[in-house]
């Protein structure tokens, strides 16, 4: 089992996990032999066809009526990883050992296998193919959130071995901490002084101010707006928001999953496109599942293409060089025409 260990200095957790380090790298494999993806399909867990190979899933959206679990026939299956960094196992064990503090490293650590399809990753599926992701990603946020050794949940992807992916087929994330993440943390201090001095909802605000400068905007529909941020750390860095204040992203209903569907699917093509298939990484930033403080923020998607490596400049001060201006990024991924 893992172990969570905390940084007296930066107040930081650190996950040690050792399984972690034992799995398989499909893309190392890659880097060997030559590319070929006969064999590399027939030797994917998460194919359509490969159920048994994959352990037990702990949930499906079915596409034949009494379908045996764990055999095809399905939209959307999640699984737990088989490399877990997070376990469950009871209670939460705190422990200080001298100046240091140590907990087991509990929690959960689960993947959403997003098509039965090999080569079909998330912007090629079908808007009515993303809803079911989506709804995936609801539905285990909220049966995770009733175990009490949780507090918080993130869920996220990552595409392409730059982005840390280990396999090839598409699929997202879910790992549930015993701790509030740091950066989880600065984000809702930064939200709560705003909220403070002005009474209003900086990310509310920050809606306002991207519809009015209409220059980082990228796409927008009825519930939903995407944009390149305006101090975004990385080049062609996006934010997706819901327009209407919402702090807690399993809350989400079926015409916000709709919109949502729509504008992620819109916005990824776009990166694809003129990015040429860019490696990335996206994380879904929610209220933590116990607060219950819902005024002051505001769910939201951050998409980090992978186009520059984190060195050390940024390593050394938490400064990040951005060689791409927002409103540039912005004009040409709205300019890029999708079908
Ligand atoms: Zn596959
Ligand atoms: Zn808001």
């Amino acid at each position: 089992m893992s172990e969570l260990r905390k940084d007296p200095v930066s107040k930081r957790w650190v996950i040690f996990s050792e399984e972690r380090g034992n799995r398989p790298n499909q893309y190392d494999k890659e880097n060997e032999e030559e590319h070929n993806s006969t064999e590399d399909i027939s030797k994917c867990p998460f194919c359509e066809g490969k159920e048994k190979k994959s352990g037990d899933e702990i949930l499906a959206y079915e596409k034949i009526h009494n379908r045996e679990p764990n055999s095809p026939g399905w939209w959307v299956r999640v699984l737990e990883n088989k490399f877990p960094a997070l376990t469950s196992k009871g209670a939460t064990l705190k422990k200080g050992v001298g100046i240091y503090d140590k907990m087991s490293g509990n929690g959960r650590h689960e993947i959403i296998v997003e098509t039965p399809k090999h080569y079909d990753n998330l912007p090629d599926l079908g808007e009515n193919e993303i809803e079911k992701v989506i709804y995936a990603y609801r539905d285990r946020y909220t049966d995770i959130a009733k175990d009490n050794n949780i507090k918080y949940i993130l869920i996220f992807k990552n595409f392409g071995r730059d982005a840390g992916a280990s396999l090839e087929h598409s699929h997202s994330q879910l790992i549930a901490t015993p701790v509030i993440p740091k950066k989880v943390e600065t984000e809702l201090h930064g939200a709560k002084d705003y909220y403070r001095f002005r009474d209003r909802c900086v990310f509310c605000d920050i809606i306002t101010q991207e519809l009015a400068d209409n220059e980082r905007i990228i796409e927008e529909n009825e519930l939903f707006i995407s944009f390149v941020y305006y101090a975004g750390r990385f080049p062609y860095e996006i934010w997706i928001l819901p327009k209407q204040h919402s702090a807690k992203f399993e809350l989400i209903n079926k015409k916000e999953v709709k919109d949502l569907a729509s504008i992620l699917k819109n916005t990824l093509q776009r990166v694809k496109k003129l990015l040429g298939n860019p490696h990335y990484n996206f994380v879904i930033h929610t209220l933590p599942i116990k607060e219950n403080d819902t005024f002051y923020f505001h769910w939201h998607i951050e998409i980090m293409p992978k186009l520059t490596k984190v060195a050390g400049f940024e390593w050394g001060t938490g400064f990040y060089i951005n060689p791409v201006l927002p409103e540039v990024g912005a004009k040409y991924l709205r300019e890029c025409k999708i079908d």
